[in-house]
């Protein structure tokens, strides 16, 4: 059934509660009628987006846009159209995780620097001991078709790819063809998270939806990339002023 959309800034971000969304994801996993092509949005995502005509293509070729975080829940509160609930993308590796175990799915980890993603998912297995593996790659081999038709000879039901913004997109629109039934789902250092690498937030920080900050202190190398917040925040007023002037 189709389901409402919000547009932020120029993305359509999927109105749909958690379990709502997951239902729908498990079921046409196992029809495998199409694959399935997931996109975590945050603010960054949407303002490269803007910013990139063939980024935002990519991203439009996405069958669900999940609200990953506090900054798109605020957008649409300020946009006047509430989204139920953020849906980070770290949680959701581990949810997909724990249903691959339960119900015996493949699994392939696909990014961060070489051995990363093998740590990772030997890390995954002690936690969700009955998902098979599919395989694991890093993510400086080159991004040739070669990799992806690799990638795709495993016939995963999941993959995860850990490339980062804006690479994993696009390389998930490239190359979903050759995935027919498989969920795909760009998931940025989940890898480096999740092998033990990087550290994420503590819950205290999390809680307060301030992650970011945890992220800026840790890791100032990226707080370049957190000047797009204010101009993020710019942007959804900017959207909200023009559709009253037009109503
Ligand atoms: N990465 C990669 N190949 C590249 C560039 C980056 O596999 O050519 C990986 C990098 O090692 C890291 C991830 O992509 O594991 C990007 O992580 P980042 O923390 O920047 O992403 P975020 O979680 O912020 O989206």
């Amino acid at each position: 059934m189709a389901h409402e959309k919000l547009n932020i800034v120029g993305i359509p971000v999927d109105n749909l509660k958690r379990e709502q969304f997951l239902s729908l994801v498990y079921q046409e996993l196992n029809q495998k009628q199409k694959n399935i092509f997931i996109v975590t949005a945050n603010p960054e995502i949407i303002m490269n987006a803007k910013n990139s005509p063939s980024y935002r293509n990519a991203l439009l070729q996405a069958d669900y846009i999940i609200p990953d975080g506090f900054g798109v829940i605020k957008a649409s509160n300020i946009l006047g159209n509430p989204l139920p609930e953020k849906i980070t993308g770290y949680d959701l590796v581990h949810t997909f995780l724990s249903y691959a175990s339960e119900t015996g799915k493949s699994v392939y980890f696909f990014g961060a620097k070489e051995g990363i993603a093998q740590e990772a998912i030997n890390k995954a297995k002690e936690l969700y001991p009955n998902f098979r593996i599919a395989g694991t790659k890093h993510g400086y081999a080159g991004l040739t078709e070669n990799v992806a038709e690799e990638i795709a000879s495993a016939a995963p039901d999941f993959v995860f790819v850990g490339l980062g913004a804006p690479m994993q997109e696009e390389w998930i629109a490239s190359y979903q063809h050759l995935f027919p039934h498989s969920v795909l789902m760009g998931v940025g250092g989940s890898f480096d998270v999740l092998s033990g690498n990087v550290n994420r937030a503590p819950k205290f920080w999390l809680d307060r939806n301030l992650e970011w900050f945890h992220r800026l202190i840790t890791q100032p190398t990226r707080g370049k990339r957190m000047l797009k917040l204010p101009v993020f925040v710019a942007e959804v007023y900017k959207q909200k002023w023009a559709s009253r002037n037009s109503n």
